[in-house]
């Protein structure tokens, strides 16, 4: 039979109730605990009037208590929806404003903000996770950094909070629990995933039992020899985003690992835990990778217990992979993915075959095509870029309230528009080129920022870089990039363009190159090349 997402915590409960499932600064919450709180979350929630069909709202960085409460609005049949904690006043609105849940489970830090949303919002109940206090000084400043503007949105918000919070110890404080609630059947919605928002407003992805539970078990098939009860997972990726969701937690707590949860990344953090816990798997992207192989070549911390680590979310650089691997001894290899998606849909095998630069191949049951994508029904030919589409059980049902949107990515047969540009070769490994919406246009040509960005960053100066279409005085758009340079190097614009016209047709070198500290990136660590383009824009 096929489990639902609280039937497949239950069974490893029942499997493996005395491990360990979770551990949150030291502090270990075993897989018979975690049960328990989850009942009486559910409990607490059933008790606020939470019904199967109702949406509850999660803004949480990652702790013990977003696990307890996903699986307990889970349990209840009603529909998670993630938020991402850091987001500004704005932002959070928004989201409320597009999905309408009545309950919201929210860190004490981010309660002023939702308590004074409009009333219209209609929110009833808001449940307070007192962390801050608890957490260590240092993971309040390395939650704090990136999050100046979030802050000064909320200075400035005066409303009066409606009511007082009620605190989480409250909520699972009950001693007897109903055990006749009916559970969610395998479709019904589990959740409502925001997509990152890179290309435009982050749109609410209709994740169902079935696919949330497909990509878990295509996660953990991806894993040879993933050991059932024996694995320590680090979940350094945020639960409230996809990729985090599926391959820290629920591919986790399906073969009974224990889940070491980060509210946010940070290698001091990262250093603390696994003197304690060495981590066995490690899903993350590039960066991350990056900063651990940084620390673990200065011998602070040990990281040889990691076999396999995966990457996705943005392209995986092979001196990432070099580094990574001269550290661990493992392997790390890229994969594919995308909210709509749950995230998994392509990967490289975790072996010898792997090729670096592509990002693999499509993992079982899932089926790709590659097509034109102003004619979605013509195939291009091998190793001809065009657009991806996929289909598989861990699609998605569609966007949330958006049947315009949810009409043009879904195609009839299931198959789904990712607004990627790929290419696959005769082995069916796929490599990703570009996204359509990024693709700039100049005299009728077609420039892939990314070939841009990789002849900049081949010049020793240039450490990152992001390409966007600007327009120009002679109409249509023109190239220009923005470039970080390593420390100590000046900006020579023009010896920068004769480097890229060794590498690049004449049309495709940046008309011009404009200096940054930093590149935007999202909070996983992409570079968002739309806010590049308004910061270039602006002057
Ligand atoms: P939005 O859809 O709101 O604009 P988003 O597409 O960035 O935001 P996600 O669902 O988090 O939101 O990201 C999926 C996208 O990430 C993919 O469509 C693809 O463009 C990119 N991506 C994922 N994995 C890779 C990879 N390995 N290499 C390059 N790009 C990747
Ligand atoms: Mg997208």
């Amino acid at each position: 039979p096929t489990q639902t997402l609280p039937e497949m915590l239950a069974a490893s409960v029942e499997a493996h109730g005395k491990r360990p499932a979770l551990e949150f600064f030291g502090a270990v919450t075993t897989y018979r605990e975690l049960g328990e709180q989850v009942a009486r979350a559910a409990e607490g929630l059933r008790r606020l009037g939470v019904t199967a069909g109702d949406r509850v709202a999660i803004v949480l960085p990652n702790c013990p208590q977003h696990v307890v409460a996903f699986y307990a609005a889970l349990r209840l049949g009603a529909i998670v929806i993630e938020h991402n904690p850091l987001y500004t006043a704005r932002e959070l609105r928004h989201q409320f404003e597009d999905h309408g849940a009545r309950v919201a489970i929210v860190w004490d830090k981010t309660v002023d903000t939702i308590a004074a949303f409009p009333s219209d919002l209609r929110i009833e109940h808001v449940v307070s996770v007192d962390l801050t206090k608890a957490m260590p000084l240092r993971t309040r400043l390395a939650l704090r950094l990136p999050i100046p503007k979030a802050r000064a949105a909320r200075a400035k918000l005066t409303g009066r909070p409606q009511g007082h919070p009620l605190a989480w110890k409250k909520l699972v404080d009950h001693r007897r629990v109903s055990r006749r609630v009916p559970g969610p059947r395998i479709d019904d919605t589990a959740l409502l995933q925001y997509t990152s928002g890179t290309t435009g407003t982050p749109k609410g992805a209709i994740l169902t039992h079935s696919a949330l539970r497909a990509n878990a078990m295509q996660g953990v098939a991806w894993v040879p020899g993933l050991e059932i009860g024996g694995e320590t997972f680090y979940g350094v990726l945020p639960l409230f985003h996809a990729y985090g969701m599926t391959l820290c937690l629920t591919t986790a707590m399906s073969i009974g690992a224990k889940l070491v949860l980060f509210p946010t990344f940070d290698v001091g953090l990262v250093t603390t835990a696994a003197a304690k816990s060495p981590p066995t798997f490690l899903p993350a992207v590039p960066p991350i990778y990056d900063r651990l192989a940084e620390a673990a070549s200065r011998g602070d911390v040990d990281l040889s217990g990691i076999r396999f680590a995966i990457s996705g979310a943005m392209g995986l650089p092979a001196e990432t992979i070099r580094r990574w691997e001269e550290v661990t001894g493992g392997l790390l290899v890229e994969g594919y993915g995308m909210t709509e998606t749950s995230p998994l849909a392509i990967g490289n095998p975790m072996g010898p075959t792997r090729r670096p630069g592509t990002v693999g191949v499509p993992f079982p049951s899932t089926d790709i095509r590659i097509v034109d994508p102003d004619d979605t029904s013509a195939d291009r030919r091998l190793g001809e870029p065009g657009e991806l589409l996929i289909r598989g059980p861990q699609v998605f049902d569609g966007y949330w309230r958006r049947p315009v949107e949810t009409a043009a990515a879904l195609l009839p047969g299931g198959w789904l528009r990712t607004g990627d540009i790929a290419t696959a070769d005769a082995d069916g490994f796929v490599t990703i080129v570009d996204r359509i919406k990024e693709l700039i246009i100049t005299g009728g040509f077609n420039v892939s920022p990314t070939e841009v960005e990789i002849a900049l960053e081949a010049h020793p100066d240039v450490v990152a870089s992001a390409a966007v279409g600007l327009p120009s005085s002679r109409g249509g758009e023109e190239v220009v990039a923005a470039v970080v340079l390593r420390e100590g190097a000046w900006l020579d614009a023009d010896a920068l363009r004769d480097h890229c016209r060794e590498l690049l047709a004449a049309y495709k070198v940046p008309r011009r190159i404009v200096e940054l500290d930093d590149l935007p990136r999202s909070l996983i660590g992409k570079v968002l090349r739309a806010r590049v383009r308004e910061q270039l824009l602006a002057g």
